[in-house]
């Protein structure tokens, strides 16, 4: 059968750009090497719990576009992200608002948590100033010097030398031991001191009374799952929505599918012009793998960051922890958090499934979360971002593709940008 696109990944993007596709009156094959559609986003129900496979998946977003879009393809709840955290035996509100303040500091107003936080930020600075005095460092020597003299505030100038200290000089020991130096430890399974200050910019601290993680206008949890989104992207299942009437392309799945193994070959590349070994031929690619394993890593292998999730079904526990997201900020739960499924729904049935989530070191052959977004792999991202230019009639799309840590919000933004662009190379 003869092809318009061949879409490698049957992840968000690459239904996204599959259905846009149908839209146009194109015929598609999407191909993906898991046992089923949907990517990360991939929800099963057991239970009756729509269980996320692969970590929890709050949509959020303050593009109305978007969010009209994603409701064409299934209705959202009102949940709102409010995770709690777990410092030893103490629990916290997340993000940093005044709920956690007020638990840390038994106290009520703004202007008393700013007080505490600037109180003992400075004292931080202050002393890491004293260290590298007493080591010898002259210009730090002049800043306490300076500060002491004029009553300028310490952190002016100041440069924290790695995350520690930036976490420090931010937050003030309280926040930064409880909530954020284990919790940080873990993803990235390194001391703090042993990483680059520019990962925390900024602490997103809110002086007001709010447990909303996110920012975002919109924000909700599909009800009945995600994977019945991709269904109907793929035009495996019908979508109420008006718009999605009339479409007269086709798409064609199939799972348990390796690019590598299912194309004719040209070495490390597929031969042009492109074929499938039993014989389907396509004019073009959207791929959405590894763009270093397309090229069969010839420049190098870009890095991640791997998880590692751990899901128990409870028939005999309706409701473990109270909350669908809670997190374990020490550095010694070697989890940093677990999951709740049925809370993301409101469920209210006998029975529940929890997972833990691992953060794990990445090593080829595992699966790859985190792209690890550093000088060195951008660079060498760019160098296969050419070979990619050079290769032609190859689009690469979504978070492997163009090695980027995308919202799905973003995912969805960008297939379609891709989609109304039709054959532009790599963005
Ligand atoms: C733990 C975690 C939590 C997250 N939480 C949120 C959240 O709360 N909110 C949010 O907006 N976003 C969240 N995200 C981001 C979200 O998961 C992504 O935006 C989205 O899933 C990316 O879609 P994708 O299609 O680019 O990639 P993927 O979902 O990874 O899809 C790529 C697909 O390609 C297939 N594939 C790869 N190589 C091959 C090959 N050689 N042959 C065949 N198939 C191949 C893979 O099997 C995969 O199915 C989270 C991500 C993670 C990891």
């Amino acid at each position: 059968m003869k092809y318009d696109y061949l879409i490698v990944g049957a992840g968000l993007f690459g239904c996204v750009f599959a259905h846009e596709m149908a839209r146009e009156g194109r015929n598609v094959l999407v191909i993906d090497k898991r046992p089923h559609i949907g990517g990360n986003i991939y929800t099963e129900n057991r239970m009756g719990i729509n269980v996320h496979m692969y970590g929890a998946h709050i949509f959020h977003t303050s593009d109305k576009k978007i969010w009209e879009y994603v409701n064409r393809f299934a209705e959202f709840n009102q949940y709102i992200n409010s995770p709690v955290a777990v410092y030893h035996d103490e629990l916290y509100n997340l993000p940093f608002n005044m709920n956690t303040f007020s638990k840390l500091w038994g106290i009520r107003t703004p202007d008393e948590a700013r007080a505490i936080i600037d109180e003992q930020a400075k004292k931080e600075v202050k002393r890491i100033f004293k260290e590298r005095a007493a080591n010898g460092d002259e210009s730090a020597a002049e800043a306490l010097d300076v500060a002491a003299a004029s009553g300028q505030d310490i952190r002016e100038g100041f440069e924290a030398a790695n995350l520690e200290e930036q976490g420090l000089s931010l937050a003030g020991r309280d926040v930064f031991e409880k909530l954020v130096k284990g919790y940080t430890e873990k993803q990235w399974g390194k001391d703090c001191k042993e990483l680059p200050a520019f990962i925390i910019r900024r602490l997103p601290f809110r002086f007001i009374y709010d447990n909303n993680y996110f920012n975002d206008r919109y924000q909700g949890i599909p009800m009945g799952g995600y994977t019945s989104i991709i269904s109907k992207l793929l035009l495996m299942e019908s979508s109420e929505s008006e718009s999605e009437k009339n479409i007269t392309g086709t798409i064609t799945v199939k799972t348990e599918t390796e690019f590598k193994e299912f194309m004719k070959m040209d070495g490390d590349v597929p031969a042009k012009p492109f074929e499938s070994v039993s014989g389907d031929s396509f004019d073009k690619i959207l791929f959405t793998g590894m763009i270093d394993e397309f090229f069969g890593y010839k420049l190098g292998n870009l890095e991640y960051r791997s998880l590692k999730f751990e899901t128990k079904d409870l028939p005999d526990t309706d409701n473990f922890q109270g909350n669908a997201v809670v997190n374990y900020t020490e550095r010694d739960i070697p989890y940093t958090r677990i999951i709740e499924h049925k809370h993301f729904e409101f469920g209210t049935g006998k029975g529940t499934i929890i997972t833990r989530e691992y953060p794990a070191d990445w090593k080829p052959g595992d699966e790859p979360y985190y792209p690890m977004n550093d000088e060195k792999n951008n660079k060498l991202f760019e160098d296969y971002k050419k070979l990619a230019d050079d290769f032609g009639d190859v689009l690469f799309g979504g978070r492997l593709g163009q090695y980027k840590y995308y919202n799905m919000d973003q995912v969805i933004a960008a297939a379609l940008e891709m989609a109304k662009n039709g054959m532009s190379t790599v963005n």
